[in-house]
């Protein structure tokens, strides 16, 4: 048994004080600290400074690890740009990302209170690497392939990395699928995958709207898209209708990456058929695609998650550093309340959208756990949910299935 005290306790939908958490792998009790010392004499104690606080650990639903290797390789400011480029330096950079680059990423992630991530495959290079890692893995196996005369082969191989993935399958290691998106991926490869994800019982991931080029390709088959299908591809039509597309998801609740670009009818189907949205400012916004309306998603009852994507569309996978992003980037949502929807949206809301008994302070749930300090002068106690992603880099310490992390 381990018991924490801070100052307060952040639910994270209420701020509590006075009281701390005992746990084993799962939350056991909260309460006075002096209380749980006498109920559990042998726990281990953790006890915090003025103005620390616990919270749960943050859930990034959105990372492609094979691709940590990029810095600045890659062309910012247009979304096209940045495809075109990510095709030119793909053969250098996946192959410079080894198991020391990719294990540094892990790690990075652990450090600034990550417990658990959702990690995008696409080679499955990175397999092993996360089934082994500290934290909670959601292993997303991905399908791309626009051309109908390679889904087979593409079909075939996107099984065999999913079936490898099941080897490590356990607690902490949960394989499931992505599909690229609705421009990348044939509709019968589509089809066939979120099938194949039904009847296993796998989570789906896609990103989906990400730029106006997808928008107007999908839409009526012109804008930027369409010169690089004719060119690379050879491809004159849209490998799918957006609405076809969508359709295709019914009845599996899965995270749509994005959505910048999704139209009213499409957010309604979102809501309705009880996705997820994914939103990475960051990447966003380097890619030149502008901002997610977060006031339309959370009016809309949307359940929303926000997500770093990888270091091909970042500088860093330190979750804070996108939360603190995304509290400039929604300027005209009030900030307290914003950093409170911010923090439950990589807490509460991302474990509902990766099936995870975690995200939250609350008996039973799983011990993942960080805790942070707040400046020694905090004055009002129900701003501390914008002061922790102000003042927080990395937290003080982090707790996964109640083991702890420096
Ligand atoms: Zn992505």
């Amino acid at each position: 048994m381990k018991i924490v005290k801070t100052d307060f306790i952040l639910t994270p939908h209420k701020i509590v004080s006075g009281k701390a958490v005992a746990f084993e792998k799962n939350i056991v009790d909260i309460d006075d600290f002096e209380t749980l010392k006498k109920k559990f004499p042998n726990a281990t104690i953790f006890e915090y400074e003025k103005n620390s606080c616990i919270l749960p650990g943050f859930i990034n639903t959105h990372v492609h690890l094979e691709f940590s290797a990029n810095r600045a390789a890659l062309s910012y400011g247009d979304f096209l740009s940045w495809l075109y480029s990510v095709i030119k330096k793909r053969e250098e950079l996946v192959p410079n990302c080894d198991r020391l680059c990719i294990q540094k990423a892990i790690k990075n992630m652990l450090k600034s209170g990550t417990t658990t991530f959702g990690a995008i495959s696409s080679y499955g290079y990175d397999l092993t690497l996360c089934a082994k890692a500290p934290q909670r893995v959601v292993y997303f196996n991905e399908v791309i392939g626009s051309n109908p005369a390679a889904a087979d082969a593409l079909y075939n191989d996107f099984l065999q990395r999913v079936k490898e993935s099941k080897e490590y399958a356990d607690e902490k290691f949960i394989p499931a699928i992505a599909i690229h998106s609705p421009y990348s991926v044939h509709r019968i490869l589509a089809k066939k995958a979120i099938e194949f994800a039904k009847e296993n019982d796998l989570l789906i991931s896609t990103h989906f709207m990400e730029s106006r080029a997808e928008r107007e390709w999908l839409d009526k088959g012109v804008g930027d898209f369409k010169p690089f299908f004719e060119e690379f591809l050879n491809q004159s039509i849209p490998a799918n209708r957006a609405e076809d597309y969508l359709a295709l998801f019914e009845g599996a609740p899965s995270l749509f990456v994005h959505c910048v670009w999704a139209n009213e009818k499409e957010l309604e189907i979102i809501e309705k058929e009880k996705h997820t949205i994914v939103h990475c400012p960051i990447s966003n916004r380097l890619l030149g695609n502008g901002a997610l309306d977060i006031g339309k998603i959370k009016y809309l009852g949307i359940n929303l998650s926000v997500a770093t994507d990888g270091l091909s569309s970042n500088y860093s996978l330190n979750i804070y550093e996108e939360l603190k992003a995304a509290l400039f980037v929604h300027y005209h949502i009030e900030p307290v309340a914003l950093a409170f929807d911010l923090i439950r949206s990589v807490t509460t809301n991302a474990a509902k959208a990766l099936k995870i008994n975690a995200g939250e302070i609350k008996i039973e749930k799983l011990a993942d756990l960080q805790v942070v300090k707040l400046p020694k002068d905090l004055d009002a106690i129900e701003q501390i949910p914008l002061h922790i992603l102000l003042h927080t880099k990395k937290p003080e310490k982090v707790f996964i299935g109640g083991e702890s992390y420096e």
